[in-house]
């Protein structure tokens, strides 16, 4: 696995000459999403062209040039960029704020430009040049190293939560205490949520309780499941792995909605769509959030102060921090001080 794995350490590596549209960023801070380790251990399939994989779509770094027609941005600002850097911006969903769907975006890495075809590199690199309306201002009261998750994790279970409406009082249960499973808790908690966690084992109760998690259950546990029977309006599941997803839909109310957003491919055991039926249940995905969305997020975090927990790591520590991620035992996001390349 770490063969696969690369950082670019020259800024010429994978450039492209300034469009008039474009904003190149010096990068300061990159986390570590699960879904690098997906894309590095071909988890989702090889696609021909997505290696050598340069990993990394929470970007945190300044401005250091802008291309003839950028307005939004100078010189110095800071900026991040998550998990697209380009699109059509002419089809229905572009001008529907949604471009994680358009047929032509072009993802932070593993992707090819949609103008040139050229491969491009995320963000284990020291520079990436993006399409201006990709670009997300960061609010200054926050720390940039601890922003850079919010860039994914951030938007992946902010867009959820503000889908299903959630409200104070709500009952929110989130299955999984890693990166995207703390910032659902914390984000669901600033709406005013109740937050019910799901954990494998006890190792992380005391990590979900400093985080604000008003309950922790053992999903392991059937009888602590059976006895969640029933109670909540909606769960996010940010499990990476297949895993039974039934519990989770006996958990719901009437009209409850269970949103998967880690697993990808088929369901074992089969999920039972008995009580998704006769109790009008939704069972449902979401993919990241489009960049009005994202960019509304980041301003929500700054107003109530929200950052995710972190732990800087140097360069070198990268097969490291893979490996405590597959082992699931980690509750924070890694962020990479981008300096140590
Ligand atoms: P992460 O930090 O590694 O956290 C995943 C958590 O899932 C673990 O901490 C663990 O929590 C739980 N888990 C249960 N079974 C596991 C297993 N067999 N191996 C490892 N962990 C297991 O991952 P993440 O960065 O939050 O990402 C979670 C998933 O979301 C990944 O599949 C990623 O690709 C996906 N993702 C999707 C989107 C989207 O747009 N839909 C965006 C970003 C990421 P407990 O120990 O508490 O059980
Ligand atoms: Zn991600
Ligand atoms: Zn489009």
């Amino acid at each position: 696995m770490p063969t696969k794995v690369k950082c670019l350490a020259s800024l010429e590596d994978g450039k492209r000459d300034l469009r008039p549209d474009d904003v190149e960023i010096k990068i300061l801070y990159c986390g570590i999403c699960h879904t690098d380790i997906h894309h590095v251990r071909g988890n989702w399939g090889a696609d021909g062209y997505g290696y050598p994989v340069v990993p990394g779509h929470e970007i945190i770094g300044k401005v250091f040039r802008v291309g003839t027609e950028v307005s939004k941005f100078m010189v110095g600002d800071s900026v991040g960029v998550g998990c697209m850097v380009d699109s059509c911006q002419t089809c229905p969903t572009c001008n529907n704020d949604r471009e994680q769907y358009c047929d032509f975006t072009t993802f932070t890495y593993g992707s090819l430009d949609r103008r040139d075809g050229s491969r491009n590199y995320g963000g284990y690199s020291e520079m990436i040049i993006v399409t201006e309306k990709f670009v997300l201002s960061i609010p200054e009261n926050l720390d940039l190293a601890a922003a850079a998750p919010l860039l994914c994790a951030g938007i992946t279970t902010y867009s959820p939560l503000r889908r299903w409406g959630v409200h104070p009082g709500s009952k929110v249960g989130v299955v999984g205490l890693g990166g995207l499973g703390h910032m659902a808790l914390k984000l669901a908690k600033a709406m005013g949520a109740d937050v019910t966690l799901f954990s494998r084992s006890q190792g992380k109760a005391e990590d979900a309780n400093r985080l604000g998690a008003d309950q922790f259950l053992i999903s392991s546990d059937p009888e602590a499941m059976k006895a969640a029977a029933g109670q909540f309006d909606l769960i996010i599941d940010t499990v990476p792995y297949k895993h039974d997803v039934n519990p989770y839909v006996m958990a719901l109310v009437p009209e409850g909605s269970l949103v998967l957003v880690g697993y990808v491919g088929p369901l074992e055991p089969p999920v039972n769509v008995a009580p998704v039926v006769l109790r009008s249940q939704n069972l449902a995905g979401s993919l990241i959030g489009g960049i009005k969305e994202t960019q509304e997020m980041l301003d929500f975090c700054g107003h109530h102060k929200i950052m995710s927990d972190i732990k800087v790591i140097d360069a070198q520590e990268l097969n490291s921090a893979y490996e405590s991620l597959l082992k699931g035992d980690v509750m924070q996001r890694f962020v990479i001080d981008i300096t140590t390349l």
